[in-house]
């Protein structure tokens, strides 16, 4: 691939192999799902013909194959996030499972009055249910305003915390302004007020090496489909003593010690919050999604998506009319924009048509569109297979757009 030296996986990934209404796909919405490698669908396969078998509850060789793979699942996952241990990683849906399961959960220790900071930048899955909790348990929401490039305004952050902070759930990397946030002094924060942090890696994992353990995160959680892997399963890492006297999320089969009418007794964890089946075909391919990052490396990821991200910026920002929305130092490659007073769509709709694809939308995140006095923006998102000629064809594009609509 030329400029993109050492990157040589656009053949891993069929799809990018696509024509979109006869045009060669550009696929730049990977906040919202990354592409997927053959070597993770493989696996996939492999689960379903080879090992598929109810996990953790037989004493059959398949059934043994499949736990096996799961618990290695588990085990990668630990290692690439730092975890101390593999109980305290505990696979969900996705990142909003995650969330809602620590909203439910640890929200059950709170009390009326208690106050959870989040901010103006909060995807909904970091929104809705800490308001569900709000109207079970009367706790109190505040919410850190951003700067005018998108940043969080620190300052206010820190007039925020009161007595009663109990929790502070911040994105680690905004999906629409593209800021990292300073996690680190965001966590040490919280726990200088005696409260716990929740971080929402959904935007970072994929793109900037995380380690719980030197991060010194309370929550930390993720979605594998935005990671190169399948759909359908999720990541939530958990400060061991808070796991432990956090109350089940579901109740069900695998997450009980003992049943019976009167009483019943739960399982250690991770399983006390597996409640069910769970995902393990998908699980095990997540071991290879992490492979294939860890095999590339994810400095040279962040390095190839920064330098499409300055390289697409520095031309965006020649276009009449173009409004980029978050330019925060060092952001991640994410670009929401409008050009003029265009709307979203319409540049959205025309993008498609020359086999761009971009997402549209206030991208699950109303209460920033408000801040931003907008409705929505296009929103361009880069990934490990994404080229030079892919962003020169995406600024072609967006001028021809621009001169459609005038
Ligand atoms: N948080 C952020 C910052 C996100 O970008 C997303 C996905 N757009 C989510 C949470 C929710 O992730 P999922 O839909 O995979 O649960």
């Amino acid at each position: 691939m030329s400029n993109n030296p050492g990157f040589d996986c656009r053949k891993d990934f069929p799809i990018l192999e696509r024509k979109i209404h006869g045009k060669e796909l550009i696929y730049l919405d990977n906040a919202a799902s990354t592409q997927t490698p053959r070597q993770v669908v493989d696996t996939i396969g492999a689960m379903y013909f080879t090992h598929k078998a109810n996990v953790h509850r037989g004493v059959h060789t398949l059934s043994m194959e499949a736990t096996g793979l799961q618990e290695a699942a588990r085990a990668k996952v630990a290692d690439f996030i730092g975890s101390p241990t593999t109980e305290q990683i505990i696979f969900t849906r996705g990142t909003t499972e995650a969330i809602n399961l620590v909203a439910s959960s640890y929200g059950e220790l709170l009390n009326e009055g208690d106050e959870v900071i989040l901010t103006q930048m909060e995807h909904h899955a970091n929104i809705v249910p800490w308001q569900l909790l709000s109207q079970r348990r009367g706790i109190v929401i505040k919410v850190v305003p951003i700067t005018a490039n998108g940043q969080l305004d620190m300052d206010a952050f820190k007039s925020l915390f009161s007595p009663r902070t109990k929790v502070v759930s911040v994105c680690h990397v905004s999906n629409v302004l593209g800021t990292i946030n300073p996690i680190k002094e965001i966590i040490d924060m919280a726990h200088r007020h005696g409260a716990v942090a929740v971080i929402d890696g959904a935007q970072a994992i994929a793109h900037i090496k995380v380690d719980v353990k030197a991060l010194d995160a309370d929550f930390y959680l993720f979605s594998s489909h935005k990671m190169y892997g399948p759909c359908g399963v999720g990541v939530l890492y958990g400060r061991k003593e808070l796991l432990e006297k956090m109350p089940p999320y579901q109740g069900g089969g695998e997450m009980i010690s003992h049943v019976s009418f009167e009483r019943t007794t739960y399982a250690d964890l991770p399983y006390k919050f597996e409640a069910g089946t769970p995902d393990y075909v998908d699980i095990a391919a997540l071991t290879t999604a992490i492979d294939y990052i860890s095999g590339i490396g994810l400095d040279r990821i962040a390095q190839h998506e920064h330098d499409l991200l300055q390289y697409t910026t520095e031309k965006m920002l020649q276009i009449p009319g173009m409004r980029i929305f978050g330019t925060a130092p060092g952001k991640s490659a994410v670009i929401s924009f409008l050009i003029g007073n265009e709307h979203h769509y319409d540049i959205g709709l025309l993008l498609d048509k020359l086999g761009i694809a971009v997402r549209t939308g206030h991208h699950c995140a109303q209460p920033l569109m408000q801040a931003l006095g907008i409705e929505g923006t296009v929103r361009a998102s880069m990934a490990v297979y994404n080229t030079r000629e892919e962003c020169d064809n995406f600024i072609a594009a967006l001028n021809r757009v621009a001169s459609m609509l005038g």
